[in-house]
């Protein structure tokens, strides 16, 4: 965990790059403080009896673009810094990607896997009381983030909608299929982040197939990017969960030929079996074992942080063999780490272009509750590449143009089209 703050290292870097943007100092004063700032009690009864009350969270950020957007994390280490930080890049989010949202986020500082099914709804539903004079299809559209995901969504649309009255699926996204959520949204996050990785490939002459690829993280984002970047042709070659890595083992059986499709790596939906079946992905048959640090290390050409924040510091960042880093975590490079990539020239695609398959997917779920007309998957797909993939462009050809970064260029888009409308 950084020592420093998340929330201030933002706002370090939008001091710098809003010198190189030539954003007014006014539009900086704007974006350094959340218009929004919610913090309560969450009070609810365990099985047993026992009140726990806990500290809750929903920060809204910015709203110049849209509503606010963002999803609720459930962990034992959220903070208000962390919440703050993360509404922050969803500000960010919505202005490089270019979508009518803003920027929020929401925490409880909980570990759920501690809770039985019926005392996780009671948290949701209590989370839901909290806010909801704050929130709505118009204002603020939770989502899920870490350990959320559409139960979660479902508990807490009802919650809302009992509280206001009348049906209002627009008000969360990441909803189950049949109270209103978007086909493709489980896998937006991790297909807008594969199809930035097949186009970095073509830009940096890579072979999918002779192209090794580690994932950490094995949640949403981590198992679809997973899946998705084996099924495109990489080679995912290892993957980490909390309880550690897996490295697949040279000429292990386990690198399988799928029939359909040729698999190159890991067989991911085997390894998300066996992760359902035991609790971690560790011990899957044809593999080798290692800690977490040694796995952010290990011999490959792209690595792909999809669990945590801060997960590459200083120390992390010198000994990272991968040259491309896909940011498919929110905030997983610290400014330190990040100032030792760009020496060592390791190209890092940052978080808030990398993952914002998820918040376009989120928009247009909120677009068909508006409308209340569903596309099917092929087209909501369709329409996500059509935003992520100019967007990912556009930031690699302005960065080539301004011979920066593309984490500084990224900043640089975003900035530019918030301040015409801050
Ligand atoms: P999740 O709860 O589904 O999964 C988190 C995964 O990270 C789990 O597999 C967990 O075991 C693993 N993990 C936790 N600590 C770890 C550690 N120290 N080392 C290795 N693995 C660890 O969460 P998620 O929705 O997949 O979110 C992951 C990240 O992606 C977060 O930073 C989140 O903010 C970001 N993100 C999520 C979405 C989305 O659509 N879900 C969208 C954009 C960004």
């Amino acid at each position: 965990m950084a020592k420093t703050s998340l929330f201030e290292n933002l706002l370090e870097k939008l001091r710098q790059t809003a010198k190189i943007a030539g954003i007014s100092p006014e539009v900086v004063k704007i974006l350094s403080q959340p218009k929004r700032v919610i913090e309560f009690a969450l009070i609810f009864r365990k099985d047993d009896g026992s009140l726990l009350v806990l500290p809750a969270y929903r920060v809204q950020h910015n709203d110049a673009l849209g509503p606010f957007k963002g999803g609720v994390r459930f962990h034992s280490q959220v903070n208000l810094d962390e919440v703050k930080a993360l509404a922050f890049w969803m500000t960010l989010k919505g202005a490089v990607v270019d979508i009518p949202m803003g920027g929020g986020k929401g925490g409880v500082a909980v570990d759920p896997n501690q809770l039985s099914p019926a005392e996780q709804e009671r948290l949701s539903r209590a989370y839901v009381r909290g806010i909801w004079q704050f929130i709505g299809p118009e204002v603020d559209i939770p989502a899920p983030d870490v350990n959320t995901n559409s139960q979660v969504m479902a508990w807490m649309v009802d919650e809302y909608e009992k509280l206001v009255g009348y049906k209002a699926p627009a008000a969360f996204t990441g909803k189950p299929l049949e109270l209103g959520g978007s086909a493709g949204r489980e896998e937006a996050t991790g297909q807008g982040g594969v199809w930035i990785l097949e186009a970095l490939a073509k830009k940096t002459g890579l072979e999918p197939q002779k192209t090794k690829v580690l994932v950490q993280g094995f949640g949403n984002v981590g198992f679809w990017f997973a899946k998705l970047a084996a099924e495109a042709g990489f080679k995912v070659v290892g993957v980490a969960d909390s309880k550690g890595g897996i490295i697949l083992n040279k000429n292990s059986k386990s690198k399988a030929q799928n029939s359909k499709i040729k698999i190159w790596g890991l067989e991911i939906e085997k390894v998300a079996e066996w992760k359902a079946k035991t609790g971690s992905v560790i011990g899957f048959p044809g593999t080798k074992t290692v800690s977490g640090e040694e796995f952010l290390s290990t011999e490959a050409d792209i690595l792909v942080p999809a669990a945590l924040e801060n997960v590459i510091d200083e120390k992390v960042a010198k000994k990272i063999k991968a040259r491309i880093i896909v940011e498919m975590a929110n905030g997983p490079v610290t400014p330190e780490g990040d100032k030792i990539l760009k020496k060592r020239k390791i190209i890092s695609v940052p978080d808030f272009l990398a993952n914002s398959g998820g918040v376009i997917v989120s928009w247009l779920e909120w677009v068909q509750n508006k409308t209340g007309y569903y596309w099917e998957k092929e087209e909501v797909l369709g329409k996500l590449k059509e935003k992520i993939i100019p967007a990912f462009e556009k930031v690699w050809q302005e960065a080539k143009r301004r011979k920066t970064d593309l984490r500084t260029t990224a900043w640089v888009v975003a900035l530019e089209k918030l301040a015409k409308f801050v």
